[in-house]
C-alpha cells in the first residue's frame, strides 16, 4: 500500500454538488461525471491501484468508495465525498471488487492513512505481511499479486540504492512503476 495524498476536490465535483445538493454518486445526473472523476483519481495515484499498487488504466479500474457506497439499504452520504473515493483495479478476486461492502472503519488500514505504509512489509517470495484484517479483506496475498511482487523483488535484489533510485523511482509521464510500494519499501530497507 502507498499513502495517497488527496488533492483538493476537483472543481467539477464542487459544482455538481452545488447544482444537485440532493443527488448522490448513483444518480443519473452524476453518471456522466463518473469517468471524469476516475481520470482525476488515476492521475492522483500516479497510475496505480489504491490497494495493490498494480498498474491501472481507465478501462481497467473503477471508482472505489473506501467507506462503501451501499453499507445498507441506502446510499452512503459520503458517496460524493472526494476524500472517500480512490481508484481501484478491476481484478475480481482482489482490492475493491473483493472488498465490496465489507468494511470495518476501526480495523481497515486505508491508503489515506498517513502511516499506512509502515503497516506492511514484504518478503522475498512476494508475500505481504502486516495488518491481517486489511490483507485478507483485499486479498493482497492472491497468487498473481504475490508473483508480481516477487518478480519486482528479483529485479531489485542485486542493484544498489542509487541505481534503484535512478531507474525505478522516477515518475515517467506522471506515473509510478507498478508495485512502487515494493520498490519503495525495498529501497528504504537498504
Ligand atoms: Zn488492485
Amino acid at each position: 500500500m502507498l499513502h495517497i495524498l488527496k488533492n483538493e476536490e476537483p472543481q467539477f465535483l464542487t459544482d455538481f454538488k452545488k447544482k444537485h445538493p440532493k443527488k448522490d454518486y448513483d444518480s443519473e445526473e452524476f453518471a456522466q461525471y463518473r469517468p471524469v472523476l476516475k481520470a482525476e483519481l488515476i492521475k492522483e495515484q500516479k497510475g496505480l491501484c489504491a490497494y495493490c499498487c498494480g498498474r491501472i488504466t481507465h478501462e481497467k479500474s473503477h471508482n472505489e468508495h473506501i467507506e462503501p457506497r451501499h453499507p445498507g439499504k441506502y446510499v452512503s452520504n459520503r458517496s460524493l465525498d472526494y476524500t472517500n473515493i480512490v481508484a481501484s483495479c478491476n481484478t475480481s478476486e482482489t482490492c475493491g471488487n473483493k472488498k465490496e461492502n465489507h468494511y470495518d472503519p476501526e480495523k481497515f488500514v486505508s491508503p489515506l492513512d498517513e502511516n499506512c505504509e509502515e503497516k506492511f512489509t514484504y518478503y522475498a517470495n512476494g508475500e505481504i505481511v502486516g495488518d491481517k484484517y486489511t490483507i485478507d479483506l483485499l486479498n493482497l496475498n492472491a497468487y498473481e499479486l504475490k508473483n508480481a511482487r516477487k518478480s519486482v523483488m528479483r529485479q531489485l535484489q542485486y542493484l544498489d540504492k542509487e541505481t534503484i533510485e535512478t531507474y525505478y523511482m522516477n515518475e515517467e509521464n506522471g506515473e509510478y512503476q507498478a508495485y512502487y510500494n515494493v520498490i519503495k519499501w525495498f529501497w528504504k530497507t537498504m
